[in-house]
């Protein structure tokens, strides 16, 4: 999950990392209280999960508790690369002598941990790596011995090179100990009072969500069926071909949308539109919900359900079909193709035929019940 800026430099305070003092605002009153609190020039900041706010207009100074207001009047609302703005930050405004850049990332394919820092920040960082590459140091970070910090900052300025040390160390600290997959600090701006974080990019490792104590706002990130499986407990990933698929373990499931692809493939379908592992158990209440979510994308034409009976009996799984069906009732109103072997096949099998749902196919391989989902998928209807 990505944070907001505001919960990102909330972090690094708590790791003593040095933020200009600031608070969040809902609306134009909002800011200009928080601005008449901080006395003195205020930098608002519209509050998406993207970068590129400079650009688009999100960041403004302010010199008065009356600009701050302007301003905040007219961010809030505003659309960012399709993040509509719901809250602005208000910081105090710094001098900036210069602007690096500092980051931390888990690199899967280099399977590390990379740090990546450049004397050369600010806004255009993305430019510096493709233009000036020696400019942008980038070190595998050991998860057991840590960041050699003094080795991160030696590209920078003589003077501030302990200092930025001091903050890449600490921003280590937050990347371990918050669970982060990103943070990332651009501009880290050299300023008269010292290196100052000005901008703050945290993602945290959904894996951790467990042991996180704090909880943080979720609004607006991610695909909105991906957060209702999520609210569901469902391990589902959102596609964007018109085939919906649901199976019973990682593995099944995975090669399922690979037949799938191919069998889509053959007769002009688009596709997976989803990976939904149900596991073991499959009650009804799980089918059910796997089913209500993939029928809630408007794009799914047809839905292939693939079932290997194992702890989990094919007729258990069967007859939670049948159940789930008439849990979603008209909900339930696309074609749905269904594979079921292993453990208890001929009883399942029964339960099926003997239900006869007019929506349902019973295909006794995983290509033909493939197959058929696909040409369900551009059916006339
Ligand atoms: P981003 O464009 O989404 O990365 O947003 P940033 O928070 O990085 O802000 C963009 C730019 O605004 C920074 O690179 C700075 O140049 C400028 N900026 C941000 N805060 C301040 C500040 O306190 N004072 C001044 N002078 N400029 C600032
Ligand atoms: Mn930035």
């Amino acid at each position: 999950m990505d944070l907001f800026e505001h919960e990102a430099r909330e972090l690094f305070e708590k790791h003593g990392i040095p933020v200009p003092r600031g608070h969040v605002a809902t609306d134009p009153a909002g800011a200009g209280a928080v601005a008449a609190a901080l006395s003195g020039p205020v930098v608002v900041k519209a509050q998406v999960k993207t970068g590129g706010r400079g650009k688009a207009g999100g960041v403004r100074v302010a010199h008065t508790v009356d600009d701050a207001e302007q301003a905040a009047d007219d961010i809030l609302g505003m659309d960012i690369k399709g993040h509509t703005v719901q809250r602005v930050l208000v910081t105090e405004a710094c001098d900036i002598a210069e602007e690096y850049y500092v980051s931390f990332l888990l690199d899967r394919a280099g399977r590390t941990f990379l740090a990546m820092a450049s004397a050369a920040g600010g806004m255009d960082i993305e430019e510096v790596a493709a233009t000036r590459p020696e400019a942008l140091v980038r070190l595998p970070v050991d998860p057991l011995s840590g960041v050699d910090a003094a080795a991160v900052a030696a590209g920078f300025p003589t003077d501030v090179r302990a200092e930025v040390a001091g903050v890449v160390e600490k921003l280590w600290e937050v990347f371990v100990a918050e669970d982060c997959t990103l943070v990332e600090v651009n501009p880290l701006a050299r300023t008269a009072a010292g290196v100052v974080a000005l901008d703050g990019k945290i993602t945290l490792d959904d894996n951790a969500a467990f042991r996180r104590t704090v909880s943080f706002d979720d609004i607006a990130d991610g695909d909105p069926l991906e957060r209702e499986a999520q609210a569901k407990g469902l391990n589902y990933v959102k596609l964007d071909g018109d085939i919906g698929v649901i199976g019973n373990g990682a593995g099944l499931v995975m090669s399922t949308l690979d037949v799938v692809a191919a069998a889509a493939a053959e007769v002009g379908a688009r596709g997976p539109a989803n990976f939904l592992d149900i596991g073991g158990g499959a009650s009804a209440r799980v089918m059910a919900d796997g089913l209500s979510v993939i029928l809630g994308d408007p794009r799914v034409r047809s839905v292939f359900v693939n079932v290997f009976g194992g702890i989990t009996a094919c007729d258990a799984v069967a007859a939670g079909i049948v159940r789930s069906l008439e849990i979603l009732g008209d909900r339930a109103a696309k074609p749905l193709v269904v594979r079921l072997d292993g453990n208890n096949v001929t009883e399942g099998r029964r339960i099926l035929d003997e239900a006869a749902h007019p929506l349902v196919t019973v295909v006794s391989t995983m290509d033909n019940a493939a197959r058929k989902a696909a040409r369900l998928a551009i059916a006339e209807v």
